[in-house]
């Protein structure tokens, strides 16, 4: 049996049988990590791997199974997307503006997996800069390569933690999403990527992007692996806002998904569209079909402001919630500075990359006197809208079905030089954190070169059991 292959539900069983403890699963896993630091051609899918935290985590995690109160978790190593703090160690984002800073307390989803369930932190995953981006290619700690393909990218912003699943450097990861950087790189590398409803997952700990948007959730090898994780994830928290206090039960996900009804937006197949990735999602329409789900043709009208509308709220938020990144409060500061405000600029300036100042300087614009309400109020109306869309059509549906991406993986560099090109990567995904839905991104099949191609399922407000259902019998 080899350690890598095997996905958490069989790892959690191999615990419960003894047949395998958690200090030999993550002395592989970090033995794995070492190896890939080694080739030429690295996943590099972390920023800092907390090996002597891992393996005391993993000590502990054995007492526990031995004493016989461990949950299905525990022992199991995960990584973690540098957005989300680990007390006393660094959360970066990807960025050399945090360089220096150590954080002060636990987001709440590592409390969750590691303080309560006992999983094991093998890392902070690699991310584009402050999770702004679709290729994982603007993080100051270098780029994370597609394990199917090293000279390509594993999309982004949670790349890291895509490419540790796909590359068997993590049993599983953490990854947040905005606009689709959960599913975006789950598609890419071929695992399973959720999006959940937003305020399911409390953003306690997670460094804000843009806040109306961002949330949390799991990357794994299968749908089962997803569900476990998001279970142990969802949980009402008082110290998030937006957190949703409900009565949260347990999923039952058998893939039987006979006599459900899934739309098929007409918006989402256009003409000209890959052919790789239209005959991969046209056979997973055959594959439920087959199982005995109805597809059902609908409109989602306002697909086409997606992107747009989301660039403008996105960027608004982002450059305020990015404001705090002052020089005095968190990490780097620039010491030549010989006065406040002069400090303030060259430390920013210096600190932020091309796409985060890009996007402060866009966000400030929108929000400034005079062009508020054309462009920030403006877009928040489209935003219902669009939420409306989706409300139309769960009426007369269980679910929607969709490609994740435009494209399978394209090349490292391909769009660097055209934001607007990268911008167009999550056209499938974005119109999900406007509406607040869930949705979850599962390995539906492949290019004829050998890259992984995800299809999307789409649900209604805390609708993940029926998700994860069809994305299972999509697995299956
Ligand atoms: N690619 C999108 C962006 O650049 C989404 C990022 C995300 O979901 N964090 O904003």
């Amino acid at each position: 049996m080899n350690i890598l292959d095997l996905t958490v539900k069989e790892l959690s069983g191999a615990i419960a049988k003894k047949e395998l403890n958690s200090v030999e699963i993550t002395q592989a896993y970090l033995d794995a990590i070492e190896a890939d630091h080694k080739n030429p051609k690295p996943i590099n899918a972390y920023i800092s791997v907390l090996s002597d935290l891992a393996i005391q985590s993993a000590k502990k995690a054995d007492e526990r199974i031995a004493k016989g109160n461990a949950t299905p978790l525990t022992g199991i190593p995960v990584a973690i997307k540098d957005n989300m703090n680990i007390k006393g160690y660094p959360t970066t984002c990807g960025s050399d503006i945090l360089t220096g800073y150590d954080t002060t307390y636990n987001a709440f989803v590592v409390e969750k997996l590691i303080g309560e369930h006992g999983m094991i932190p093998l890392g902070k995953a690699n991310m584009d800069e402050f999770a702004m981006g679709s290729s994982t290619e603007t993080s100051f700690y270098g780029i994370t390569r597609n394990p199917y393909d090293r000279d390509r990218i594993p999309g982004g912003s949670s790349g890291g933690s895509a490419a540790a699943v796909a590359g068997k450097l993590a049993p599983a990861a953490l990854g947040s999403d905005t606009g689709g950087s959960i599913r975006q790189p789950a598609s890419l590398c071929g695992v399973v990527g959720l999006k959940p409803t937003y305020g399911t997952v409390s953003r306690y700990g997670l460094v804000a992007f843009a806040s109306s948007l961002d949330q949390i959730g799991p990357l794994t090898h299968t749908v089962d692996d997803a569900r476990m994780i998001f279970e142990a994830l969802s949980a009402y928290d008082p110290k998030d806002s937006t957190s949703l206090d409900f009565q949260r039960k347990p999923m039952s996900l058998t893939g039987d998904i006979k006599g459900m009804k899934i739309g098929i937006p007409k918006e989402y197949f256009l003409d000209g569209m890959d052919k790789d990735v239209e005959s991969v999602i046209n056979a997973t329409i055959k594959k439920l079909e087959d199982k005995g789900a109805k597809m059902v043709d609908i409109s989602l009208p306002h697909t086409e402001y997606a992107v747009p509308t989301y660039y403008i709220v996105a960027t608004a938020e982002a450059s305020s919630n990015l404001e705090r990144y002052d020089g005095v409060k968190y990490g780097k500061r620039d010491m030549d500075a010989k006065f406040l405000s002069d400090m303030y600029v060259r430390t920013r300036s210096g600190g932020f990359g091309e796409e985060v100042k890009r996007r402060i300087m866009l966000g400030t614009y929108v929000l400034s006197a005079g062009y508020y309400d054309a462009y920030y109020m403006k877009a928040l109306k489209v935003r219902t809208l669009i939420k409306r869309d989706f409300e139309k059509a769960f009426e007369k549906t269980d679910a929607i079905l969709t490609p994740v991406s435009p494209t399978p993986a394209f090349k490292i560099g391909e769009k660097t030089d055209d934001p607007i090109a990268m911008y167009l990567s999550d056209i499938f995904t974005i119109s999900v954190n406007l509406a607040g839905i869930p949705a979850v991104s599962v390995p539906a099949g492949m290019t004829s070169a050998g890259l992984p191609i995800g299809a999307q399922v789409i649900g209604n407000l805390l609708a993940e059991e029926t998700i994860l259902n069809i994305a299972k019998a999509i697995e299956l």
